[in-house]
């Protein structure tokens, strides 16, 4: 095995059994316990200089217990199936769930602070630097309820609708499927039965969709009863917490106004018919009358490409240096100091992510790297997380993490600037006609399809109000939410009924889905602006990117001059779409 492949965790701890990751657990659990003491029942009471004091030594301590449990999700997501990897997991994750159960009380009780108290300490200029911070607290005040129902909340959740996600979770791993493919009878895992819809047989491609949405049908019960209980948990926590709307609370969360979010959806599904302008066309380019839904992805004949990981370095790399010196260097540390994992192999974590770590610890990236353009294009989405997070290290830990709709900026801009270094590059039409397909299809997953998701979880959440959902109404909606985007362009299979019941956002994260859209289309706009202002812009998107979560979006974005509340700002977007797509014409 290549070593420069891996990632090499030794910076962090020399080893699973080592024994500062031991005492890291323990001089964690005695700092927090430290703390407790210091503060509890004491928080509203505080002086300014007291709270900066207070809210240094909260911002240490989370840095302190991050460290060890960052560790511990690397090492699992290498190897799974060591027992020292799986028991440090465990461990980790025990130990990370009591020790915010035991610091609950700071945020708790700055929430239930007094308004006037409150307002004197939030205008203060000592505490400017968590000015954002604090507010985005208090924004939960007339939805927390009381420590000991918080906690008794959580504690209870490990065996209510999180038993439940558990439950979806080892279904959905353990299942497997037999595929015959050429003349071969092959048992497969999900992932590699949906990586089939990008093979070039187009009945192989319906056969493999088919097969794994039956086999979801077969577990109706179980997927129906899992999907009742997650809406029915959402709308007790809605009464509980007294929200409203079933998207209140993740709107809340990402400080993007109700009316804001529905307008981004209004957009999306008006400019519907732009995405089956294009099916249509991507019918024409394979030479069938009309699509499938399980033809959204076929490939073109020439897009079989492969790639070393050397070379995808350079092209990344070189993507990023056409923007900016700085960046490029940033992108290049990942491979020179190995904080990338690159090769698939079993027991390791499927997929990519980038894990943001600390201000003072540097991001790590994991890859599966089999060659093909997409794995390319995975490393500059990667990537460009792991610059966003750099650049965000001059922020706190508390200021740290990007707010969700602007997490996926720097990560979908660098495939944009991968996309465009590429087609600058290529001289063949064809090879140019597969670019040009495969970023529009890319944004219409990140923008038309999650939006067809989210309209489909908001019915489900509303309609469950009135009682227990049948597998059948789900299917129903399912349907009918995606037959608005399909039209009659794409012909959707059969088996497609139970295509909501796989689908992992809807159970994990109430509502995450648009943040997708919201993010394609703020970077569409971005990238735009890039066009127009070419070297001016440079700064400015930096600076949006150092900001990390010290301010609202809308601060951050208004250096930019984006302004998400006025609806021409999602047209924008999806006009830099029509434009890719009329590229994509003059090709055909
Ligand atoms: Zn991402």
């Amino acid at each position: 095995m290549n070593s420069d492949l891996n990632w090499d965790t030794t910076p962090l701890y020399p080893s699973p059994s080592a024994p500062e990751l031991t005492r890291s657990f323990e001089e964690g659990a005695s700092q927090v316990a430290a703390f407790r003491e210091r503060y509890r029942s004491k928080v509203a009471g505080l002086s300014a200089e007291a709270l900066l004091e207070a809210l240094r030594g909260y911002e240490t301590l989370q840095e302190a217990l991050a460290k060890p449990q960052l560790y511990a999700y690397l090492l699992f997501a290498a190897d799974s199936e060591s027992d020292e990897n799986k028991r440090l997991s465990q461990k980790s994750a025990e130990f990370g769930n009591l020790m915010g159960r035991e610091l609950l009380f700071f945020d708790l009780e700055i929430i239930q602070m007094e308004e006037e108290p409150f307002q004197a300490l939030l205008n203060d200029l000592l505490l400017a630097p968590y000015r954002h911070f604090l507010e985005v607290l208090r924004k939960f005040k007339s939805h927390t309820l009381t420590e000991r129902e918080e906690s008794l909340l959580s504690q209870k959740s490990l065996t209510g609708v999180q038993a439940f996600c558990r439950l979806f979770d080892e279904v959905s791993a353990s299942l497997r499927y037999t595929l015959e493919i050429e003349g071969e009878k092959r048992e497969m895992t999900g992932e590699e039965v949906l990586a089939l819809l990008h093979h070039p047989d187009a009945e192989l491609r319906e056969r493999a969709f088919g097969t794994f949405l039956k086999r979801h049908e077969e577990h109706e019960i179980l997927f129906s009863a899992v999907f009742n209980n997650v809406a029915l948990d959402h709308s007790q926590e809605l009464e509980l917490r007294n929200y409203g709307h079933p998207m209140e609370p993740t709107n809340l969360g990402n400080e993007i106004p109700t009316p804001v979010v529905e307008s981004l959806m209004q957009v999306s599904e008006s400019n519907y018919p732009l995405a089956q302008e294009y099916f249509r066309l991507k019918a024409q380019l394979l030479g069938m009358p009309r699509l499938k839904n399980s033809d959204v992805y076929a490939p073109l004949s020439d897009s079989g490409r492969q790639y070393s990981f050397d070379e995808a370095r350079v092209m990344v790399v070189e993507a990023y240096r056409g923007f900016s010196a700085e960046f490029a260097q940033l992108a290049d540390s990942f491979f020179l100091e190995k904080r990338v994992d690159v090769l698939p192999r079993p027991g390791k974590s499927g997929g990519a992510f980038c894990m943001g770590m600390t201000p003072s610890l540097d991001p790590y990236l994991l890859l599966n790297f089999t060659g093909n353009l997409r794995d390319v294009s995975t490393i500059a989405h990667e990537v460009g997380h792991g610059i966003h997070f750099m650049l965000a290290q001059r922020q706190t830990m508390l200021n740290y993490h990007p707010p969700l709709p602007l997490a996926e900026t720097a990560s979908v801009f660098g495939e944009m600037l991968l996309t465009r270094q590429l087609l600058e590059n290529e001289t063949d039409n064809a090879v140019k006609r597969s670019l040009l397909c495969a970023k529009i299809e890319d944004i219409i997953a990140t923008t038309f399809r999650q939006n067809v998701l989210t309209r489909f979880e908001e019915r489900m959440h509303l309609e469950r109000k009135e009682g227990l959902l049948t597998a059948s109404q789900l299917c129903d909606i399912w349907w009918e939410e995606n037959g608005k985007l399909y039209g009659d362009a794409v012909q959707m299979i059969d088996p497609y009924r139970f295509g909501w019941s796989y689908i992992s956002h809807f159970i994990h994260a109430r509502f995450y889905c648009y943040s997708y859209t919201c993010a394609e289309l703020l970077v569409l706009s971005l990238y735009q602006r890039y066009l127009k202002q070419r070297e001016s812009f440079i700064p400015i998107y930096r600076d949006i990117l150092a900001d990390g979560g010290s301010r609202t979006p809308a601060e951050t974005l208004a250096p930019a001059g984006i302004v998400m509340s006025d609806p021409g700002f999602w047209q924008d977007g999806y006009d830099l779409l029509r434009d890719l797509i009329e590229e994509l014409k003059k090709l055909v």
